[in-house]
């Protein structure tokens, strides 16, 4: 039985660099972090983007290289699975039958696609998006693919479809909801989004479900959606949303609410036992309630201060949730949070050029949102945000005779 005073269960991004702090904290402690993937921890993003694409290469995949890890005495164990957690003998079960006690352990365990099983589903050309395994699989497939379907509008939907038509595939979205998007952005905005991928080539069904895969000689042929349409395609992709990684906290008695709950030092309700990235929902002292956010910068962050609480540390995460997002010439960034969406004011007319829209909850600004404005604007938006400015003071925001470093430093 090994014994290790840092154990990471999850091997992504908020994984690695909450090693990256525990080493920056305590040069003697032995971390480990156990992740289920064949790969050191990588970072997802380029993956439906850049890395599709080929305009990122592999090793730019890994923020922090084997030789690093090495240097930093940080053990990477590759392809094994955390099974059971006993928190009363404060240990993890692997699924070699292994058991490795720790001293803080932290729960990174992320979130897998939800599934659509439907009738179909076992055909060849249909696949999931989440590692990099799937992603080469699909490069493979795009090389010779002439039309995809792809089922679900979100960001993974939207990312793929940008960059298939990019490659010259034909691609289909079939969305559930009334528009692409409609998560993350106000209708408005996601009717616009929606718009500009038509224009862009990109077929957009809405309002619609795939009901069943179609195929001959084992292989997808065609989507059939709930109203009996079918959408031929030689490739298939579903991107209909995570489920977070719960179930070994939630066997082991952790309070689980949609997520592993943890206080603003994302540690869970059992003290030295602390959970970060996708599968945290986490609370945030600026909103007063709690988050899940599935994103990048949240996942390194939160690593970062999950990984320098548990090496004696009592740093709280305030920082605001943030997501960006590029598709065709488009270029998205939101911060705040985008869940409680009450009021809006928005900056320039919505459409290609730009514009920047503010969000408030309980006269309060919550969150904006920038489409293809400069990065001196989002730095003036951030400050705004902030400052957490009132309604009453940034009335005339959407003046675009004001420049926006005007309403910088106004609060109540
Ligand atoms: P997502 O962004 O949550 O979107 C899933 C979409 O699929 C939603 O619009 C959902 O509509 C729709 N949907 C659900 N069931 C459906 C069905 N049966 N048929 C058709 N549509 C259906 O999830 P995702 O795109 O799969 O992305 C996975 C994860 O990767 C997310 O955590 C996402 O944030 C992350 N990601 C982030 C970025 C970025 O930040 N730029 C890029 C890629 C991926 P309803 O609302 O009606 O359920």
């Amino acid at each position: 039985m090994d014994r290790v005073e840092y154990l990471i269960v999850g091997g992504g991004l908020a994984a690695v660099y909450a090693a990256a702090a525990i080493r920056g904290r305590d040069k003697a402690g032995k971390v480990v972090i156990i992740g289920d993937e064949l790969h050191l921890p990588y970072d997802r993003v380029p993956l439906s983007k850049g890395y599709l694409m080929d305009r990122v290469k592999r090793e730019a995949l890994f923020p922090k290289k084997e030789q690093f890890l090495r240097e930093q005495g940080i053990t990477v164990i590759k392809g094994r699975r955390a099974v059971s957690l006993d928190v009363a003998r404060r240990s993890i079960l692997l699924d070699d039958g292994s058991e490795t006690l720790f001293g803080k352990l932290l729960l990174a365990t992320g979130g897998r696609p939800r599934r659509l099983p439907i009738p179909g589903s076992e055909l060849r050309g249909i696949y999931y998006f989440r590692t990099i395994d799937d992603c080469e699989a699909i490069k493979q497939e795009i090389l010779s693919a002439k039309r995809a379907v792809i089922v679900g509008g979100g960001f993974i939907g939207c990312e793929l479809a940008a960059a298939f038509t990019a490659k010259g595939v034909e691609t289909t979205i079939i969305e559930a909801a009334s528009s692409m998007l409609s998560l993350a952005f106000d209708p408005t905005t996601a009717k616009w989004v929606e718009s500009y991928f038509v224009e862009k080539g990109v077929k957009v069904v809405t309002g619609s479900s795939a009901a069943e895969f179609l195929g001959e000689g084992g292989r997808v042929t065609a989507v059939k959606t709930k109203d009996g349409t079918a959408f031929p395609a030689d490739l298939v992709v579903v991107g209909i949303g995570i489920m977070p990684n719960t179930d070994l906290a939630e066997k082991a008695g952790l309070k689980v609410d949609r997520g592993i709950v943890v206080n603003e030092y994302l540690e869970t309700d059992s003290p030295g036992i602390f959970a970060a990235g996708d599968v945290a929902r986490f609370f945030h002292p600026v909103f007063q309630s709690h988050l899940r956010v599935e994103h990048y910068d949240v996942a390194v962050s939160h690593g970062r201060v999950a990984g320098a609480n548990m090496a004696g540390g009592r740093v709280a995460f305030t920082e605001m949730p943030h997501f960006f997002s590029y598709m065709f010439d488009l270029t998205i960034n939101a911060y705040g949070d985008m869940n409680k969406r009450e009021v809006e004011l928005r900056r320039g007319e919505v459409g290609r050029n730009g514009f920047m829209q503010f969000f408030f909850n309980g006269g309060r600004l919550t969150a904006f949102l920038s489409a293809n404005r400069p990065p001196g604007e989002i730095k003036a938006a951030r400050e705004i945000l902030a400052a957490g400015a009132s309604y009453e003071r940034l009335k005339s925001i959407s003046d675009l005779s004001r420049p926006l470093e005007e309403f910088v430093g106004q609060k109540v």
